[in-house]
């Protein structure tokens, strides 16, 4: 399969390429060339099939032209070693746990498949230099990648992190692994850490001496596997005899869990609309009201994974619509909840359903409460685990709530993590020495 760039300035590449390079020279973001649409027995099919199956099927349809069927399988499987339950919340309103995997967010399953796949080029390249991997975090993207690029082998990743600006439980999710993992705690900002890393990919020195690669959401390997749930929800759905109008609601930042969803759509399943829930950050939805897009600076809000100004998968849903707002505003709709608001539905939820959400979540459940039709069937992605924003839950619920057994194994952990100036030729020297 070959995958062209949103920017459509420079030739398509194939896939290793699109994986190995995450963003096109152009700037703009790979897209692949074709999206097949799977038969109608696999959809008659598929609330007979396992999670894997289901996923590889999936990933055949985008990665099977380039990886072998056995490697394939091999790598879906290995990623999806966890369930993604659905879960009901109220009538015809459904929470698609996505939380289950080792860092307890949606972000576990791109990071895993992408380091499984990349893992499988470096090996069949037989390649001896090694692919360090740099990854910038506030928190969330962090402990994904980490804990998914953990032991593969010919990897290296560094997870680099404002010091003092990131909660203890996400913290030692990535700097307690050791092994092929280096944490850099960076005496900066987010920005600051990611300026580093940007700043490391453009210079020629460093280039010159050693294979750097990202690990960000716009890496096409990161970003389609997130596919794989739409489907997996769909027969969940099926199996309950409640798959028609059906509605997704996601909770959304950078836009591209979303544009996952969408993907799926175009192969063919059968989701009837999308709705794209926002914190204060309202871009989209903004977009969506004028036809407009006007990025903005990001404002800090309770569900902080989706504190985006300018979120950048919004270039694939441009060009998966052909630059058509009235295509878009067809299958998406959006709307905004300020940190008020989403506290009072965390409050209402628990009240009424017993169902603790995430600030994540919280936007998502009440978008479905807002806009869902009553012939229509709901569900919302719940997009991280309560437990990962503890504090703010609890003061929220006014009630203590239990940390998974897979995030205190963290915890015990001891953490392991080099200081830094954000001072660029300091990390260059750094990485050099290694
Ligand atoms: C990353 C993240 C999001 C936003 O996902 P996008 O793909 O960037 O839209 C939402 N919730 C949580 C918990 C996240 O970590």
């Amino acid at each position: 399969m070959k995958y062209y760039s949103t920017n459509k300035l420079v030739n398509c590449v194939d896939l290793e390429n699109a994986v190995v390079k995450g963003l096109a020279e152009d700037k703009g973001l790979f897209m692949p060339d074709k999206i097949k649409v799977l038969p109608a027995s696999f959809y008659q099919n598929i609330d007979k099939m396992s999670f894997q199956d289901i996923a590889y099927n999936v990933a055949d349809a985008f990665f099977g032209e380039d990886v072998d069927a056995e490697s394939l399988k091999k790598i879906v499987y290995d990623t999806l070693n966890f369930d993604v339950p659905l879960v009901k919340v109220e009538d015809s309103i459904y929470s698609l746990e996505l939380f289950h995997g080792p860092t307890l967010a949606f972000k576990d399953v791109g990071a895993r498949f992408m380091s499984r796949l990349l893992g499988y080029f470096i090996q069949k390249e037989g390649e001896n230099k090694k692919v360090n991997v740099l990854v910038a975090t506030s928190g969330d993207t962090g402990s994904a990648v980490a804990n998914g690029f953990l032991g593969v082998k010919g990897i290296h990743v560094y997870v680099l992190y404002p010091k003092g600006k990131v909660s203890k439980i996400q913290e030692s999710q990535f700097t307690t692994l050791g092994q092929n993992i280096t944490a850099l705690e960076i005496d900066g900002t987010f920005d600051d850490c990611q300026s580093l890393v940007k700043s490391a990919f453009m210079d020629a020195d460093l280039n010159a001496k050693m294979k750097l690669t990202s690990a960000n959401s716009i890496n096409v390997a990161r970003f389609l596997p997130q596919a794989f749930y739409y489907f997996y929800a769909y027969a969940q759905l099926k199996k309950l005899g409640k798959a028609d109008n059906m509605v997704v609601c996601v909770p959304s930042g950078n836009f591209g869990n979303i544009t996952a969803g969408l993907f799926a759509k175009r192969m063919g399943l059968p989701i009837k609309r999308f709705i794209a829930a926002n914190n204060r950050n309202d871009i989209f939805l903004q977009y969506l009201l004028t036809g407009i897009y006007t990025p903005r600076p990001s404002i800090a809000t309770i569900a902080n994974a989706m504190d985006v100004g300018d979120p950048s998968n919004f270039a694939r849903v441009l060009d998966l619509y052909e630059h058509s707002h009235e295509s878009i505003c067809n299958d998406i709709s959006g709307v905004s909840y300020n940190d008020t608001q989403i506290a009072y539905t965390m409050r209402n939820c628990y009240a009424v359903n017993k169902y603790i959400l995430d600030p994540h979540g919280a936007c998502g459940y009440e978008a479905l409460k807002d806009m869902q039709k009553p012939d229509e069937t709901g569900v919302f992605l719940e997009t991280a685990h309560p437990a990962k924003f503890k504090d703010t839950v609890e003061n929220i619920l006014g009630t203590q709530i239990q940390i998974p057994a897979k995030l205190q194994e963290f915890m015990k952990g001891t953490k392991q993590s080099i200081d830094l100036s954000k001072d660029f030729e300091d990390f260059k020297s750094f990485l050099l020495k290694r």
